[in-house]
């Protein structure tokens, strides 16, 4: 068996990305490369709603007993699923296309109406204080819906906070991966794939 590109995991039967945007919504794009418009991806890891739910597990943002909850729903409504993972892959591309093309008006619309349609859902639950009294979260519910809506508030998150003007693309060939850049000092999305390719080229370039 060959191994696995060091980009790369294999996470519950699923070969999904590493991390490397800094931030979960950019990682959420870069479950696929090379966004040349909306044409078939060069790679793509988010091959189901079943691989979906196990990136969210794998970055963080869902529990282990929720994915599995979750994969126990999507085997019962393969229909229901089958739409969520549609509109997924939809909410993904209208995202990306905002955080990279100014006039991408059009796109904007849809990211906003997702966000609005995960508002009206969450709920804001009672949770015991440290101190005094009682503080609250914001719960969403356990559905088919929950991993794009999730995802949805905390890109809202990040297109009205301090680090959306930190976002940055990778110039690596067909790569198209984004990632946070506080201190203006990455240029690739992972010194082991793109930075490595860009050297290996600057090396050839030198000695021919
Ligand atoms: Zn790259």
């Amino acid at each position: 068996m060959s191994a696995l590109p060091s980009h790369l995991e294999l996470v519950q039967g699923v070969v999904l990305p590493k991390p490397v945007g800094a931030d979960p919504v950019l990682d959420f794009l870069n479950t696929r490369s090379d966004f040349a418009g909306r044409g078939p991806a060069r790679s793509e890891w988010l091959t189901s709603y079943e691989a979906f739910v196990i990136w969210n597990g794998y970055v963080g943002l869902l529990s282990d007993a929720s994915v599995f909850r979750l994969i126990e729903q999507a085997a019962v409504k393969p229909k229901d699923a089958a739409h969520r993972f549609d509109a997924t892959l939809e909410f993904r591309a209208d995202l990306y296309d905002v955080l990279t093309d100014a006039g991408a008006g059009g796109s904007f619309d849809a990211v906003a109406r997702a966000v609005e349609r995960a508002t009206a859902r969450r709920r804001l639950t009672a949770v015991p204080a440290v101190g005094l009294g009682l503080g609250a979260g914001w719960d969403l519910p356990e559905d088919l819906g929950l991993p794009l809506d999730q995802l949805a508030l905390l890109a809202a998150g990040l297109l009205t906070g301090a680090s959306r003007d930190h976002v940055r693309l990778c110039p690596g060939d067909a790569c198209g991966w984004l990632f946070l850049d506080p201190r203006g000092r990455r240029r690739w999305c992972s010194m082991s794939t793109c930075g490595n390719r860009s050297k290996v080229r600057a090396h050839a370039a030198r000695t021919r």
